[in-house]
């Protein structure tokens, strides 16, 4: 027979067969022999005290001999090279997700990415490491797979109302990526990982018949009335009959273009900041109250406080992890965390951000909608000045910056282009340094330690989140006015993070195929 079991065993019985089926057995209380098979379905740390768990649900075949029923992933395969076509631009998750459902649904899929593909992208990605530059068109955030293929890969959404997340992880799994993302209670792919699964997801496009276009930089549209006609490249003008618009919160010169066509926008709360790192011994240290286990993952933790009617908050965590330069032009300052699937970087480092309205805009009032962009731009902009060459990026000891300090010098770090010392008290908008001040003295109350000299601030964390919004009509999700375009993902502000990304994605391409039925 088999059954479901909800239990608590320690880290070294859940990292072993043998003590693990025990325990199993014993909770059925059936001998051992009898336990042929199990599979677990649900797994959690319980850290809140020294006596760490893991919580697990596995469903058992035990007593005569039934098995487990086989897992089941599929992916429909069809030939869509004929069928009605749908313009894709940008290839990040919202774009690759589009694509891959709208194959099911019988539409062909044609994506317009502006950057490399991942092997190509990873030449530019290594320059950017060695300080040597940046291309504008492919770099951490531009290319195949867009900003989630070196990304850290954590595929946790605070959402789980916007569709099927599951679905998302099947996806991720049938083109290889490893099955304890099904299970595990915040999964993680790993940026050692992505590229070839982000590879295997164009193999499937283009074997089912859709198109992936690299080197494709949408620079224009052409518009005539309520609809979108053209796509302008530097090369050619291809006439589109409905287009996904996913190209990232980080593709500024479309927001411009948009802008520049009459094309309705609107300014979005934001929340911008600066990376943390510690080492990630400490911060294990900490989370499992001294009682570190060679069973247990590098620790993670997620912090959040009120100051001043703002929220500050860690964000995209990563444990054992480094920080990358994420900038997309020369001129920028702009750093993010990736880690590998093992996280055995000695580095722990999260974003460490501060929420922003539309009103802290108010110096860049005049640009209207854009204000939030142009806030970036010059946040950006500021830690470049106050930065090194090329990609060095300002940093100051968390110690010295909660006490408007300069430090003398700073601890060892994973960020490779290297860190200047730097007073970012004194430069970063006092909207964010005064909170994140207050915010880092409170989260040193809640893990003794955080804000010491052990920890650096390293500048600057600026797209958590579009600052602009490309406003749709929550009935079809097309643009309020132009009813063939569909802004998809996280630069339409729709979407944060890989799996709301990648099911925006998929939900536009499922709104498509109900509006072309109901118009049939
Ligand atoms: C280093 C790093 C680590 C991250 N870690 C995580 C994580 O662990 N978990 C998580 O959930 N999220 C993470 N993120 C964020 C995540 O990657 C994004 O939320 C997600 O990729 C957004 O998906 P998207 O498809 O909407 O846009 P994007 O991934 O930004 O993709 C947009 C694509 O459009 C292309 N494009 C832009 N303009 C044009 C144009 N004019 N013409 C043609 N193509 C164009 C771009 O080149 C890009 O490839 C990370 C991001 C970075 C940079």
């Amino acid at each position: 027979m088999t059954n479901t079991l909800s239990f608590q065993v320690s880290p070294k019985v859940a990292a072993n067969d043998f003590l693990l089926k025990k325990s199993i057995a014993e909770s059925l209380s059936v001998p051992l022999a009898e336990v042929h098979e199990y599979r677990i379905v649900k797994r959690s740390i319980d850290a809140r005290s020294r006596n760490i768990k893991m919580n697990l649900t596995v469903l058992v075949a035990y007593g005569d001999d039934s098995q487990l029923p086989e897992e089941q992933l599929h992916y429909e395969k069809r030939d869509v090279s004929l069928r009605p076509e749908v313009h894709i631009v940008g290839a990040g998750p919202a774009g690759l997700f589009a694509a891959l459902r709208l194959i099911e649904l019988n539409f062909k899929p044609i994506i317009l990415e502006q950057g490399k593909d991942v092997s190509e992208r990873k030449k530019d990605i290594a320059r950017l490491n060695q300080n040597e530059g940046c291309n504008p068109l492919s770099n951490y955030c531009f290319g195949e797979g867009g900003a989630g293929t070196f990304s850290d890969g954590k595929l946790y959404t605070r959402s789980k109302k916007k569709g099927d997340n599951r679905r998302v992880f099947e996806l991720f799994v049938i083109h290889g990526a490893h099955q304890s993302i099904l299970v595990d209670a915040h999964p993680h792919v790993g940026s050692d990982k992505l590229p070839d699964i982000i590879a295997n997801m164009r193999r499937t496009i283009i074997e089912c018949g859709g198109e992936i276009h690299f080197n494709k930089q949408v620079v224009d549209f052409e518009f005539s009335g309520n609809k979108i006609k053209k796509l302008i490249c530097p090369d050619e003008i291809i006439p589109v009959q409905t287009v996904i618009l996913a190209m990232g919160h980080s593709a500024r010169p479309l927001y411009y273009a948009l802008h520049n066509a009459g094309v309705e926008l609107e300014a979005k709360a934001s929340a911008m900041g600066v990376r943390v790192e510690h080492p990630q011994e400490m911060i294990n240290h900490i989370q499992y109250h001294g009682n570190v286990m060679k069973e247990l993952p590098a620790a993670s933790y997620s912090l959040v406080h009120q100051v001043d009617g703002r929220g500050v908050y860690s964000f995209c965590m990563c444990p054992g992890g480094i920080i990358v330069p994420s900038m997309t032009a020369e001129c920028q300052t702009v750093v993010n965390g990736m880690s590998n699937s093992r996280r055995n970087s000695p580095f722990a480092n999260s974003g460490m951000i501060v929420e922003l309205q539309v009103s802290d805009y108010v110096d860049f009032a005049k640009y209207g909608e854009l204000a939030g962009l142009k806030f970036q731009e010059n946040f950006e902009s500021l830690a470049y000045q106050n930065g090194g060459q090329n990609q060095v990026a300002p940093a100051q000891r968390i110690s010295d910056f909660v006490r408007n300090k300069i430090s003398s010098s700073l601890s060892a770090t994973s960020y490779l282009p290297g860190l200047i010392t730097s007073p970012m008290h004194f430069w970063m908008p006092t909207a964010i340094s005064k909170r994140l001040q207050e915010g880092l003295k409170f989260f040193d109350r809640q893990m003794h330690g955080f804000a010491s000299s052990e920890g650096k601030i390293v500048g600057v964390e600026s797209r958590s989140s579009s600052p602009v919004r490309i406003p749709r009509n929550p009935e079809t999700l097309a643009h309020i006015r132009i009813e063939n375009l569909f802004p998809c993902g996280e630069g339409a502000g729709y979407a944060g993070g890989i799996v709301s990304s990648a099911i925006d994605g998929m939900n536009c391409a499922e709104m498509i195929a109900k509006l072309t039925a109901f118009s049939a």
